[in-house]
């Protein structure tokens, strides 16, 4: 059965493109940043996603997707990606896939996980792990725009060498406040004992409910449950709440 022509721009995310990659950045020493030229890409919003496929030499094909990690920049789109000890796909995107080697990308995906630099009210970024990847594209986003929007990002990992992007956090721009979470082990000396994002963890470094922010909540499925509810019993309304979950992906 001929299929109907897709038009316009649906057309264009809907679409395969061949993909280079340029450079790898070690951020933890199990995520790293691949930075791909993708020759034809229509641009990008931060909190969108793209849809990877490799194919085998014998035709076999898989896909996962991942977050874009940049803020837009012309052909340039860096993707995150954290090593699943046993998994099929990202021990090669960290591993194995070398400078010059191509794989193939769609998208960018999604509308609603989404900060666009018109957005001016106070923003709450909820990470967990590689959750941050998306909310990092909305701080470059926010710093590329010169946005004045205050933003507080809340990034809750295992232990502190397990922080992605942990330098350019560190000189943290303008109007972003950024607080650490440790799961299993903190660092020497710090004040909060190792655990699970808390109430009071979100009364202090997130933003009052009557401030009415846009929340961004981003990890895998159980840390995203956690936290919605966790801020809904606050008194933020579900409306303001967005998230993403990083559970199992493909087809
Ligand atoms: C919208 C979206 C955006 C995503 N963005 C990112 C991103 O920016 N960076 C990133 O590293 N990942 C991201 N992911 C997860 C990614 O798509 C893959 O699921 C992940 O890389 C594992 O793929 P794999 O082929 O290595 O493992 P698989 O072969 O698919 O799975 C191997 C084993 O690991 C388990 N597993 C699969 N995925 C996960 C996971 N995410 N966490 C824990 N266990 C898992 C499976 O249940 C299975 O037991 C995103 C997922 C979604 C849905």
């Amino acid at each position: 059965m001929a299929r109907a022509a897709v038009p316009g721009r649906l057309g264009e995310r809907v679409r395969w493109r061949a993909s280079t990659l340029l450079d790898t950045r070690a951020e933890t020493s199990s995520a790293h940043t691949l930075v791909l030229k993708v020759p034809g890409w229509p641009g990008h919003l931060a909190g969108q996603h793209v849809d990877v496929r490799l194919t085998a030499e014998d035709g076999y094909s898989t896909q996962r997707s991942y977050s874009i990690a940049s803020a837009a920049d012309g052909e340039l789109v860096e993707l995150t990606v954290q090593r699943v000890s046993d998994g099929e796909v990202s021990p090669y995107l960290v591993d194995q896939l070398g400078s010059g080697e191509q794989v193939e990308l769609r998208g960018p995906v999604g509308g609603w996980f989404v900060w666009r630099p018109e957005q001016t009210e106070p923003v709450l970024l909820v990470a967990g792990g590689s959750g941050v990847v998306p909310l990092m594209a909305m701080i470059r986003a926010r710093r590329a725009a010169g946005s004045r929007a205050p933003f507080r990002l809340l990034y809750s990992v295992r232990t502190p060498e397990d922080r992605i992007y942990r330098t350019e956090l560190l000189r943290a721009d303008h109007g972003l406040d950024v607080s650490y979470l440790y799961t299993r082990r903190a660092p020497e000396g710090w004040a909060r004992a190792p655990g699970r994002l808390g109430v009071k963890d979100a009364t202090e470094s997130g933003w009052p409910p009557q401030f009415a922010p846009t929340i961004y909540v981003c990890g895998p499925t159980g840390f995203v449950e956690h936290a919605a509810d966790l801020l809904v019993d606050l008194g933020h309304s579900a409306e303001r709440i967005r998230t993403e979950r990083f559970g199992p992906s493909g087809g």
